[in-house]
């Protein structure tokens, strides 16, 4: 009798746990190939035109084929300057099954050139602050939203910029990031990561950087939407 009571109670809660598992969102392509809305400038659509090298003058050399650009000769960073925006951007991490960590399929995409949105390969993994979708050692995302390497997935991210009186920073900046199709940043305030561009003051407009991390991460599909701040 007690066995059955036994057998019957981990019945009901392999049952439960099967039934809260089905019903956790699951990273989607709701938002894989989203096109720009009006007004919205286009930062990667066949060519790396709008961005150049990490001195912030020569032209960007990343292969481009197809649309994608796979990162190497260094970090690339977009000619112009932005304050509040909405973005859309596609990523695809490689398969580097003997690498661990930071390691594995890094890059990243630093929004004014100062806070570092991680790129990485963090599938299936319990979220940390240097996996992919985290604010670089700041902010965790709230669920594993990552998908297989060498699959294409989305970030969609909203950010509004800090604001400066002088030289005082006296409001933060605010995020809220998309990953496939699930929030992992819901409106969280947050300060300049360790990295980035360098000199450009918390609050200043600046360009949007990607990382060049030696792995050969691949990006299509980039627009950004200047927002009302
Ligand atoms: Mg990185």
């Amino acid at each position: 009798m007690r066995h059955r009571c036994l057998v019957l109670a981990l019945t009901i809660a392999s049952i439960a746990s099967m039934t809260a598992f089905a019903d956790d969102p699951k990273p989607n392509d709701k938002t894989l190939g989203l096109k720009p809305p009006e007004g919205a400038k286009v930062l990667l659509g066949s060519t790396l035109e709008a961005w150049t090298k990490g001195n912030g003058k020569d032209a960007a050399e990343w292969p481009v084929v197809g649309g994608a650009a796979t990162v190497g000769k260094g970090n690339i960073q977009t000619k112009d300057e932005f304050g509040d925006f909405q973005m859309h951007l596609e990523f695809n991490v490689p398969y580097m099954p003997n690498a661990k960590g930071q390691a594995r399929g890094n890059s990243g995409v630093y929004l004014q050139g100062n806070y570092e949105l991680q790129v990485l390969d963090s599938y299936g993994l319990k979220p940390q602050s240097n996996d992919c979708g985290a604010i670089y050692q700041q902010i965790i995302p709230a669920v594993n939203a990552c998908k297989p390497p060498l699959q294409w997935q989305t970030y969609d991210i909203t950010f509004h910029a800090a604001k400066r009186e002088g030289d005082k920073v006296v409001k933060k900046a605010r995020l809220t990031v998309v990953q496939n199709g699930l929030t992992i940043i819901d409106d969280k305030e947050i300060s300049p990561p360790p990295g980035g561009i360098g000199g450009i003051k918390e609050g200043e407009a600046g360009p949007i950087m990607l990382q060049d991390h030696g792995n050969t991460v691949q990006f299509r599909n980039i627009w950004i939407k200047p927002l009302e701040s």
